[in-house]
């Protein structure tokens, strides 16, 4: 429910705005219907498309994109969006929210060449299918063209486009709007100053726990279930919401009513089972919580990637691996698998699952030593676009910067530079959204636990429902009406800052590896 806090919009002062206002409305919901179509097209393609149905499907994404293209390119919606831009102070916030968020798209078009666009369209195809056989064989040279002609591609869209400073700031600001390359390398640099002792302290430690019963076989039906348990205590309701199975999770908005999440059903790893309903249960509370009256526009919607990574973090993480969730939810587990959990107790499994080791592979990691594989990704993607750092070159650089923050050497480059897909796709920018999600995560969490009171005791009977009404009415209804930088203030008084995290993870594994 929205209150005093977003404003009612009862249009424009000026009535000469009605007219320019409703036109562009217009075009939004045009825009948002096709995407809103794409997004069912590929919510079937991860899901349940049989292997030969991909390209009939393809067609049909390719047209919808063409379709959006053409109103975003048009001259009446440049026309439109010239006129409400000169009087943007006259509109609402939501109006006002609108017109930046479609007038950023429409120049992401316009101001590139199309020919550079399908040009990277067809790079992006084969820098995927070069990176899989690459990997495949462990040949980086396979895959080193390819990146080289996508690297190139984007810094070229980078220069069309035009940027301030860095041209790795615009790609950040495509994925986390108003953040600089400045303000990373400070945020990453306290991260590396404090997580690599902790990383060390822990590995010399004499604390070693026993892990092996998390890896034992477990029913596929039985975990199913437990996830659902898990997600009603959350707070879905599956009238308005469906869990299905897919090999990556994901989670997708369609409208009012209808949230559909995945998750991937370990045949031996109940922990990941699990983790995997718990963050992929973070994305769909926020869904769910966005504001129904923003439907139908851009603002129905998350505010950007990191602040959908920390709600999803939130619950996997912080919640999902914290002791006053499994002191409630530890007995029903033991009950669901009596044998595989024989002789383990809640202290047991709290340590087992929150066990912290250097591992080449990034989505393996545990959450200390995570930040560490996306600082790595951070600083070599910036490299990269800055035109500091050549292709060639990647593999080596990749394993000099495991073996100094890590302590670890990739034993191929598969396990190593070659690991994640984003680049052979030519996507650069995301990957600091992982770590700006958990840093997020932890400050809002730090209100929380200020604001609602009893909050983890209320956790500890396996009441989960204050934390989803505070986490509704701070930060979900809100949609993408306000930047993550407007949030995050709001929200906890204060900018973004690394400090709530760091404090988390100290007195998290203090604890744990004394
Ligand atoms: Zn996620």
């Amino acid at each position: 429910m929205i209150t005093s806090a977003i404003s009612n919009s009862s249009g424009p002062d000026h009535a000469s705005l009605k007219r320019p206002l409703a036109r562009f409305k217009r075009q939004v919901e045009r825009l948002e219907a096709l995407k809103g179509i794409s997004e069912h097209l590929s919510w079937d393609m991860q899901t349940y498309l049989p292997e030969k149905g991909i390209n009939a499907l393809a067609w049909k994404m390719k047209h919808l994109e063409m379709m959006q293209n053409r109103i975003l390119r048009s001259e009446k919606l440049h026309d439109l969006l010239t006129e409400l831009k000169e009087r943007i102070n006259e509109l609402s916030p939501e109006d006002r929210a609108m017109v930046n968020l479609i007038a950023k798209a429409h120049e992401r078009v316009t101001k590139v060449p199309k020919q550079l666009l399908e040009e990277f369209a067809e790079a992006s195809v084969r820098g995927y299918s070069a990176w899989e056989i690459a990997k495949e064989s462990n040949d980086f040279s396979k895959y080193e063209p390819h990146l080289e002609k996508l690297v190139s591609i984007v810094r070229s869209e980078i220069e069309h486009r035009g940027y301030k400073d860095s041209p790795y700031n615009l790609l950040l600001d495509d994925y986390e709007p108003g953040l600089t390359t400045k303000q990373l390398d400070h945020i990453f640099s306290r991260l590396k100053e404090e997580l690599i002792p902790i990383i060390s302290k822990i590995k010399n430690s004499k604390h070693k726990p026993e892990s092996a019963f998390l890896f034992k076989a477990y029913d596929h039906g039985e975990q199913m279930r437990l996830s659902k348990v898990i997600l009603e205590a959350m707070g879905f309701n599956f009238s308005e919401s469906r869990l299905d199975e897919s090999m990556h999770p994901f989670c997708s908005l369609f409208g009012p009513g209808d949230v559909r999440m995945t998750t991937f059903i370990y045949p031996k790893d109940i922990i990941h089972t699990l983790t995997s309903a718990t963050h992929e249960g973070g994305h769909g509370l926020y869904d769910m919580g966005v504001d129904p009256k923003f439907y139908k526009t851009p603002l129905f919607d998350g505010a950007s990637c990191a602040i959908h990574e920390s709600q999803s973090r939130l619950y996997e993480t912080i919640v999902g691996q914290g002791m006053p969730f499994w002191n409630h939810f530890f007995p029903i587990l033991k009950e669901a698998f009596p044998e595989q959990l024989k002789d383990v107790s809640v202290e047991d499994f709290y340590k087992a699952i929150n066990k912290v080791e250097s591992s080449p592979i990034r989505i393996e990691a545990d959450e200390v030593t995570y930040q560490l594989h996306v600082l790595i990704r951070y600083e070599i993607e910036r490299d990269l676009i800055e035109g500091k750092l050549v292709v060639k070159d990647l593999p080596k650089v990749w394993n000099q910067k495991m073996q100094d923050y890590l302590g670890i050497t990739p034993e191929s480059d598969s396990r190593g530079v070659m690991q994640d897909v984003h680049w052979s796709e030519g996507s650069f920018g995301y990957f600091p959204s992982y770590t700006l999600g958990n840093l997020y995560a932890a400050q809002f969490y730090n209100t929380a636990k200020k604001e609602i009171p009893d909050l983890e005791l209320e956790i500890s009977k396996g009441n989960l429902i204050p934390l989803k009404n505070w986490l509704n009415e701070k930060v979900h209804r809100y949609g993408a009406l306000e930047t993550p930088g407007e949030i995050i203030k709001r929200v906890t008084g204060e900018p973004l800052n690394p400090d709530y995290f760091i404090n988390y993870i100290k007195e998290k594994y203090e604890k744990l590896y004394p």
